[in-house]
């Protein structure tokens, strides 16, 4: 397979000059990015994201381990690695006396972009702020100025975007935007690393995860398999009658009358199958008028992980 990045026992110990202390912040992290796949980096607070985030980038020093980025190591071809990277970072730092043109040409010049090879009104166009290209940074909203980030860091067309957080904050209809954007970048090959709070999002939008908790690796693979490895799974039966007498249930099997009547199964899917569920109700002739059924979503992959 092709990765985009390469981890090999990343480590990073920040060093307090005041107190003399030391923070431990990322253990020995090993991990592996296929080329165009969208990967998210998942964690609480203080978990370590930013910080591998901006080691990636090249923005602090990792103390130990090999990171290697589109093939090359980072440690040895700093500059070409820089040149694979587009990196949208969390806060919206924009220069609030440039227009997005000026903006995206200044950048697209800082990375060496001949004036020719620039696309400058393609990328405004694609993220929506050519009605805007000529006006101050400071007047556009904070959507615009997110867009205006993310135009930035694709000037020079680099195969790897990075976000950090890139939808904290962001009304509904620009995440929205900006998930199918994300989508039709990987669509062109691109591969997006980013971090997000919100497991919804990551359950949506990632091809893979990874799990950080106090610094550790503590979840990575594909955010299929890591849902399909939670076994447990709940099944909603809608009556037609009121339950009068709970059926025998395997001990595996925990039963629950919800307020509105229905019942609530939760059960192991690797133990007993919904159909024998559903058996058992007929067998007991209760009437179903309709079934439903939660699957496992991230957040309980999230919580198991990150438990002490
Ligand atoms: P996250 O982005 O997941 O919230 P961070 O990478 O910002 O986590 O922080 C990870 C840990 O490293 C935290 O305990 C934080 O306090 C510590 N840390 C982050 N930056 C520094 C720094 N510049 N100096 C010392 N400790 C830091
Ligand atoms: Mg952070």
């Amino acid at each position: 397979m092709n990765y985009a990045l390469e981890l090999t026992s990343v480590s990073k110990v920040y060093n307090n000059h005041i107190n003399k202390k030391k923070k431990r912040a990322l253990h020995s992290l090993s991990l592996s990015i296929p080329s165009g796949s969208i990967f998210g980096l998942l964690g609480p607070n203080g978990a370590g994201k930013s910080t591998l985030i901006n080691i990636i980038a090249g923005l602090t020093n990792k103390s130990s381990g090999i990171i290697s980025i589109c093939g090359y190591d980072q440690q040895l071809y700093p500059e070409k690695s820089r040149t694979f990277l587009g990196v949208v970072p969390q806060e919206l730092n924009l220069d609030p006396f440039l227009s997005p043109r000026e903006a995206l040409e200044i950048q697209a010049g800082l990375f060496g972009v001949r004036k020719r090879e620039r696309e400058t009104t393609k990328i405004l166009e694609k993220v929506g702020l050519s009605d805007v290209k000529n006006a101050y940074a400071r007047s556009l909203s904070g959507g615009m100025r997110r867009r205006l980030l993310i135009a930035k860091a694709l000037v020079h067309d680099p195969p790897i975007l990075i976000l950090d957080e890139p939808t904290a904050g962001v009304d509904i209809e620009l995440r929205e935007m900006l998930w199918n954007y994300i989508f039709e970048l990987r669509s062109s090959g691109k591969t997006i690393i980013l971090t997000t709070h919100y497991l919804e999002e990551a359950q949506k939008m990632c091809d893979r995860i990874a799990i950080l908790n106090k610094g550790s690796l503590v979840e990575f693979g594909k955010t299929k398999t890591l849902l399909h490895r939670l076994k447990n799974k709940i099944l909603i039966i809608h009556l037609n009658k009121k339950i009068v007498q709970m059926p025998n249930f395997p001990t595996t099997v925990i039963p629950k009358i919800k307020p509105d009547g229905s019942l609530e199964l939760s059960f192991d899917r690797t133990v007993i199958s919904t159909e024998k569920l559903i058996d058992i109700c007929r067998d007991n002739h209760l009437s179903i008028k309709d079934i439903t059924t939660c699957e496992p979503v991230l957040e309980d992959v999230f919580k198991l992980a990150i438990k002490d």
